[in-house]
């Protein structure tokens, strides 16, 4: 009966009614014996959950009284609620105890915001990195972390990527701050102190710039040298091949250095890269040009000019985009093959491709290549004169710009490198030439001190 308390309740409401019945066939008045009976069982079911209700109102905690028929099954199961409801609590306290110690112990910044930025609650190093404390809660995060590159990220939605502020709390501290969405629209803020990452890599940088600065002055005199044996008519025959190989040898060597001193510069510079008008169509026709004339390359070369806005940029570095991807094109296409150049904008932005039918890129290389002196094919590529920094070049100038490179290949049928540049990017005055395919322009040259040379494909 006891699993089926309901059908013991039935059973009992029955039998009561017969009985009453029962007594009022005996004793006459059945319809006043079962009224009464009724109300009797009505009385001691209302005794029951009065019962009950006292029981609940004292919190329920002492085992149940015991209550027979339903009111025995009706106790139990709220024993047994109650019991486990207890049990998940402390569980779940147990948990955020351990939560909270174990956010306390940890060195990074955590904030949990709200779907509008709100500060719902903040560890200890938030306090110590962020200058955040648990009093801030319910205010905008962006009320009291003003930093203007992390209010405008946060804003507009864009801190999935890690950015770099000051710390507001503590002078000389670097932060990186990245959001992650949890649950129902809320996010975690996390800081990562990097203060001590960021002063190795100052050292890293430093090193490599004083380096390559000191080696420079040297090779110029000893590169001076081998100029003046190599055009001296009296170098003994058996001499002159070596002089040769040795002056090509520091060319290269040159040729580091300046593209090292270049890196340095590049990663030294403000996060962004300023915002002067540059006359790309006219660029990309110097470009060719340049090409033709230096490379002395057999192969074609074409140039297609959908768009006669400008970019805001700085002017040499995006020179040096064009002319690295330009000059590694005519590097690694045959003779018989093609480079073309494409310029153009949609609702994205502006882009800039350079494609080619040359040797192309195995596919496992794709994502190494833009690594500081990684090549594809080492000897070939030693010999070929580059110095494995170019493509290095062109990421950083490319990040300076907000703008992406994408590179697509197939081995043995050619390679396509894509510069996308965002709308903001885009200098809508600057419209120039239709040089669509047309004989090489005479455009100004882009100021010559400011301007990386032509890359040497030699
Ligand atoms: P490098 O000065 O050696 O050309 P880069 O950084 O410019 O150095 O390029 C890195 C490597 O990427 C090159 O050594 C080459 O293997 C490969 N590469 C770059 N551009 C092309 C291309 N258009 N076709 C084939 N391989 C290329």
């Amino acid at each position: 009966m006891k699993s089926r308390p309901w059908a013991y309740v039935l059973v009992r409401l029955v039998l009561i009614i017969g009985a009453a019945v029962g007594a009022g066939l005996i004793f006459g008045y059945p319809l006043a014996w079962v009224l009464g009976s009724l109300i009797a069982y009505l009385g001691w079911h209302l005794y029951h959950l009065y019962l009950l209700e006292r029981w609940l109102r004292i919190g329920g905690r002492q085992p149940p009284r015991d209550a027979p028929g339903i009111w025995g099954t009706v106790y139990a199961e709220l024993y047994h609620l109650r019991s486990r409801h207890r049990e998940r609590k402390k569980r779940l306290s147990r948990l955020v105890k351990e939560f909270r110690k174990s956010t306390k112990a940890l060195p990074d910044a955590i904030v949990v915001l709200n779907a509008d930025h709100e500060i719902a609650w903040v560890n200890r190093s938030a306090g110590d990195l962020l200058g955040l404390t648990k009093g801030d809660r319910g205010q905008p995060v962006d009320n009291l972390i003003r930093d203007p590159v992390f209010v405008d990220r946060l804003r507009s939605g864009g801190l999935s990527r890690p950015v770099r502020i000051q710390s507001p709390a503590q002078r000389d501290v670097s932060l990186m701050l990245q959001e992650f969405p949890y649950g129902k629209r809320q996010r975690l803020l996390i800081g990562k102190n990097v203060t001590a990452e960021e002063r190795l890599e100052k050292v890293r940088r430093s090193f490599v710039a004083n380096a390559s600065h000191e080696l420079r002055s040297p090779l110029t005199v000893v590169s001076g040298y081998l100029e003046s044996l190599i055009e001296d008519d009296e170098l003994p025959e058996g001499w002159r091949d070596p002089v040769l190989e040795m002056g090509k040898q520091t060319g290269r060597m040159h040729a580091i250095i300046e593209d090292l001193l270049t890196l340095s510069r590049l990663e030294t510079a403000e996060a962004e890269a300023e915002r002067e008008p540059v006359d790309v169509a006219g660029m990309l026709a110097l470009v060719r040009k340049d090409a033709r004339s230096s490379s002395g390359s057999p192969c074609s070369m074409e140039l297609q000019l959908d768009c006669s806005s400008g970019l805001l940029g700085a002017e040499s570095e995006i020179y040096s985009v064009i002319s690295n991807l330009v000059s590694n094109a005519l590097k690694y296409t045959p003779p018989e093959g093609t480079v073309a150049m494409r310029w153009w904008c949609d609702d994205l932005g502006a882009h800039f491709s350079v494609t080619d039918t040359g040797v192309g890129i195995p596919a496992e290389a794709i994502p190494r290549l833009t690594e500081r002196f990684y090549r594809v094919d080492k000897g070939r590529e030693r010999s070929s004169g580059g110095t494995g920094l170019g493509l290095a070049i062109v990421k950083h100038a490319l990040q300076r710009h907000g703008a992406g490179l994408e590179i697509e290949s197939e081995l043995g049928a050619g390679s396509r490198f894509v510069c996308h540049f965002p709308k903001d990017r885009l200098a809508l005055e600057c419209a120039s030439g239709d040089a669509q395919d047309g004989p090489d322009s005479d455009q100004e040259t882009p100021d010559a001190d400011n301007v990386l040379p032509f890359r040497n494909m030699s």
